[in-house]
């Protein structure tokens, strides 16, 4: 079996960087890989972990095939606890449990904590990991992932060495998950994880049904008194979603009225964005930063009021 680290795709300068880091043996105890989601950081994370455990390590890269090596592929090594949010927080129960796997003796042999979602880590779950975080047991590495740095409380942040990660490259993405439309690769902006999203049905129905709500939402004069908008945006994972979807047509729109026609991401829609070509472009930029502001307070918002505000500010007159 090739190490996991083989299976990593693009990120070269980062996985360069670790790994010399690992055969210089100035690998950092905690660490920070902050980049887009699904871009591959907790694959790489976990990568890692293979490579300090090996039993049969080449050049600090890890064998792949030794028992160590396939206990951490299978998700099954006793050297390495991954974490990730018992739903939408990670507890300080579960951060308990860590400190109680570290503080049992170990035979010197290499452990590495995988916290997915750190930014997740309720204040007390972030306040019970501080100290081992900055004094961590000899041999123990901390991996947290994040999408952004800054959703990491200062005092966790500061203690870690942060890794910053870019988007994937086309050309990556098409590695892959290769054949699919360039439609797809263009609106999965440089993520492999929204890439799979978008080849499933279910998403790309969804993102039609939006755009023929968007439309709706721009064209009809009584759209308040028309729409049953809580049977359209059932709750706030729905509404979410639409928002991100009406973000990227907000974009095409912009772009179409620039004259980039080939930089529309939803290309293959393009005669129904047409449609809306009446919208003023400096409408468009309003219209835009309000929804990735509603996107960055979907928690605090009542659904129907938002698009019933959306509607009022924007698209009525
Ligand atoms: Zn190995």
């Amino acid at each position: 079996m090739a190490s996991l680290i083989q299976q990593v795709i693009g990120h070269e300068e980062q996985k360069h960087m670790l790994e010399a880091a690992i055969e210089n043996k100035s690998l950092p105890h905690a660490m920070v890989f902050s980049g887009p989601a699904g871009i591959g950081k907790m694959k790489l994370a976990v990568a890692i972990a293979q490579s300090l455990v090996c039993e049969e390590p080449m050049n600090a890269k890890a064998c792949g095939h030794c028992g160590a090596c396939v206990r951490v592929e299978k998700n099954q090594s006793e050297s390495v606890r991954r974490v990730s949010p018992d739903g939408l927080q990670i507890k300080i129960s579960q951060v308990r449990e860590i400190l109680d796997f570290l503080s049992l003796a170990s035979d010197s042999q290499k452990r590495v904590i995988i916290i997915d979602h750190a930014n997740q880590m309720n204040p007390q779950a972030s306040n019970a990991l501080l100290k081992t975080l900055e004094e961590p047991p000899q041999d123990v590495y901390f991996i947290l992932t994040t999408t952004d740095v800054r959703l990491l409380m200062p005092t966790i942040r500061s203690r870690s060495q942060i890794i910053s990660f870019k988007a994937l490259t086309l050309h990556n993405l098409q590695r892959i998950n290769p054949g699919l439309s360039s439609w797809m690769y263009k609106s999965s902006r440089g993520q492999a994880g929204k890439l799979l999203d978008f080849s499933e049905g279910e998403t790309l129905e969804r993102r039609n049904s939006d755009l023929g709500f968007f439309e709706h939402f721009w064209s009809n004069k009584n759209f308040i008194l028309e729409t049953d908008i809580k049977e359209y945006v059932k709750d706030r994972a729905s509404a979410s979603a639409v928002l991100k979807n009406w973000y990227t047509f907000t974009r095409d729109l912009i772009v179409f009225s620039q004259g980039a026609r080939d930089q529309i991401l939803n290309s293959d829609q393009i005669t129904t964005l047409i449609k809306l070509d009446f919208i003023p472009t400096e409408k468009l930029y309003d219209f835009s930063s309000a929804l990735l502001q509603a996107i960055q307070d979907i928690d605090k918002l009542d659904m129907t009021l938002l698009f019933e505000s959306l509607w009022v500010k924007h698209a009525r007159a």
